[in-house]
């Protein structure tokens, strides 16, 4: 069985960057970019213009951009393989790594397989839908791009990220509502004051949204407040109700 210094799990920024550094300090790292279990190279290969990694002032596209990565990894000597991990043995010393088909005992193991954003279940924001044409899960990411530009932005959430992202979105937004299902955030104190005292956000109590509709981008938003459907203008829909560990194996 092959044996490695340091085996790294995922092929995304994290992965990459792992990979990057090991190669250089001379570890010789073997990194499993996945198949089947998520995307090869991450996430950043579903999306276009990636706007806010520096170094690239017009932005760059993310395929572009993990490519990069992945060519700088691979310069100082890191070996790819294009497999998933199925199982790792921790009870022993070296670990051992199951890949889909390659097995490889390491000294050290980088866990790197990302986070996902969670969504709601709702008509028109599933992938297909309107998810990447006016909802979205990232306001930093996304919410520079002209089809929010001066437009009502809903987000959804009632955390410290909802609140970032909101306060975030009035550079952008004509106004701003926050969607919360409940009657006070557990977000903290000082994002909660920050919020409610800018002028350009409202928050919407006791709120869900139940459809988000347009044409070729998103225009309007459904929403059921205190039991009564209400629908308006709406140029997008930021969801912002945590992360979910992508479950590797
Ligand atoms: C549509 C979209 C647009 C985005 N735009 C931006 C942006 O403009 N700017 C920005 O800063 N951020 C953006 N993000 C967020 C950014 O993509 C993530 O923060 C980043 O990709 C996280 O990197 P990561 O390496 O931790 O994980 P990921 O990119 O999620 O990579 C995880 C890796 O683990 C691998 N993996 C999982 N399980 C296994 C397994 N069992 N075996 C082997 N491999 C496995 C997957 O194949 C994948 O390669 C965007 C995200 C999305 C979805």
């Amino acid at each position: 069985m092959k044996r490695k210094k340091v085996v790294i799990i995922g092929s995304g920024p994290a992965g990459y960057t792992a990979a990057l550094y090991a190669a250089r300090a001379n570890l010789e790292p073997l990194v499993f970019e996945g198949f089947m279990a998520g995307l090869q190279g991450g996430q950043l290969m579903t999306t276009t213009d990636v706007e806010n990694f520096p170094g690239f002032p017009e932005g760059i596209l993310g395929p572009d951009l993990v490519t990069a990565f992945r060519r700088q990894a691979l310069r100082f000597g890191s070996e790819m393989l294009g497999e998933d991990v199925e199982s790792v043995d921790v009870s022993r010393s070296p670990l051992i790594v199951r890949g889909s088909q390659t097995q490889v005992e390491t000294l050290s193991l980088i866990i790197a397989t990302g986070a996902m954003a969670k969504r709601l279940d709702i008509e028109g924001t599933r992938d297909g839908e309107f998810w990447q044409k006016g909802v979205t899960a990232c306001a930093v990411c996304d919410g520079a791009a002209p089809i929010f530009r001066n437009r009502p932005l809903f987000v959804v959430g009632g955390g410290d990220s909802a609140m970032e992202e909101a306060l975030f979105l009035t550079k952008y937004a004509s106004r701003v509502y926050i969607l919360h299902r409940r009657n006070q955030f557990r977000a903290s104190k000082v994002m909660v004051d920050r919020v409610l005292q800018h002028p350009k956000i409202e928050v919407i109590w006791n709120a869900r949204v139940r459809k988000v509709s347009g044409d070729r981008v998103v225009n309007r938003i459904l929403i059921e407040v205190e039991g009564k459907l209400e629908e308006r203008e709406a140029g997008g829909l930021f969801l912002r109700l945590g992360m979910c560990l992508i479950q590797p194996f």
